[in-house]
């Protein structure tokens, strides 16, 4: 299980989220069999979709995340909700490049800049939010800080990181969010912007055994920092046979009936947490039978 801290800083101008998801990333690679690469990228994606879940206003609201930038990873997918809990996949999990010039896993070279991030919040009314911008680095913190200020009008700094250890499990992953609210000094923005790059990496300081709390005082503990909620989060999902039920009745009795007479069963298996799900033909029957 990881932890989310909500704060803010310079009399509350500005807000910060700070997550420590090293827990939330590593459940992530036993289930999907990531590769180091995928890690790095799915991690990010989910560490930055377990902050932006408590963004939401509504405790029924839902957030997807997705990212298509046409590279050999395919398609990254997170989901999250209200409470920070997220969960996630990626179309080729096993997809593994050398490190970049930097000597980094070469995140933005798997996911690729050809394409578009898409934000979806389901905030129960009948049209959901949808937010869409071009990938601009495939790195990930740098494509959402961007739809923070494109989409939402929102200067933000996004930090995400995830290091990996030699036996390719998870040895520390988390991310920093930091939004300027309206009417904050600009200066404040270049102010953090100069910490950011002063402090060691992220992903370095939680492997060192730094605390979300030590990190938000090593960058703000002049600022009028204040914590005031620590809450925990995980990778949580939320399937179950009754769901995936009402998704094959949705499809119709014909469908379900070509089905039945076809292929005698249904295997289903759910994306994010490989769960299986398996439909005799009587089952299949009851489903007809309640299906239109
Ligand atoms: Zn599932």
């Amino acid at each position: 299980m990881g932890y989310l801290l909500r704060a803010t800083v310079s009399n509350g101008d500005i807000r910060v989220f700070m997550v420590h998801s090293t827990d939330i990333v590593e459940k992530a690679r036993k289930i999907h069999n990531l590769s180091p690469t995928t890690s790095a990228a799915l991690g990010r994606l989910l560490t930055a979709g377990s902050i932006m879940g408590v963004m939401l206003k509504g405790e029924k609201d839902n957030l997807t995340i997705t990212m298509n930038g046409g590279g050999p990873t395919g398609n990254l997918v997170v989901c999250s909700n209200s409470k920070g809990n997220v969960k996630g996949y990626i179309s080729n999990p096993s997809i593994d490049l050398p490190l970049n010039l930097k000597g980094k896993l070469d995140v933005g070279g798997a996911v690729g800049k050809n394409g578009m991030l898409t934000v979806v919040k389901d905030m129960g009314l009948k049209e959901p939010y949808v937010g869409q911008v071009p990938i601009q680095t495939g790195e990930i913190a740098e494509d959402l800080a961007y739809y923070f200020a494109v989409s939402e009008q929102v200067p933000s700094a996004v930090v995400l990181g995830v290091l990996v250890d030699t036996d390719t499990t998870i040895k520390a992953a988390g991310g920093i969010l930091i939004q300027m609210l309206p009417g904050a000094n600009e200066m404040l923005g270049d102010i953090i912007t100069f910490r950011l790059h002063e402090i060691p990496p992220l992903s370095k300081l939680i492997a060192e055994g730094k605390s979300g709390e030590d990190i938000l005082n090593m960058l703000f503990d002049d600022m009028d920092l204040k914590i005031y909620e620590k809450i925990e989060v995980d990778y949580i999902c939320d399937c179950s046979k009754e769901r995936v039920e009402k998704a094959l009745i949705a499809l119709g009795k014909d469908e379900l009936i070509k089905i039945k007479n076809e292929d005698k069963k249904i295997e289903m298996q759910c994306h994010f947490c490989n769960e299986r799900y398996v439909f005799s033909e009587d089952e299949i029957e009851k489903l007809i039978e309640c299906a239109q």
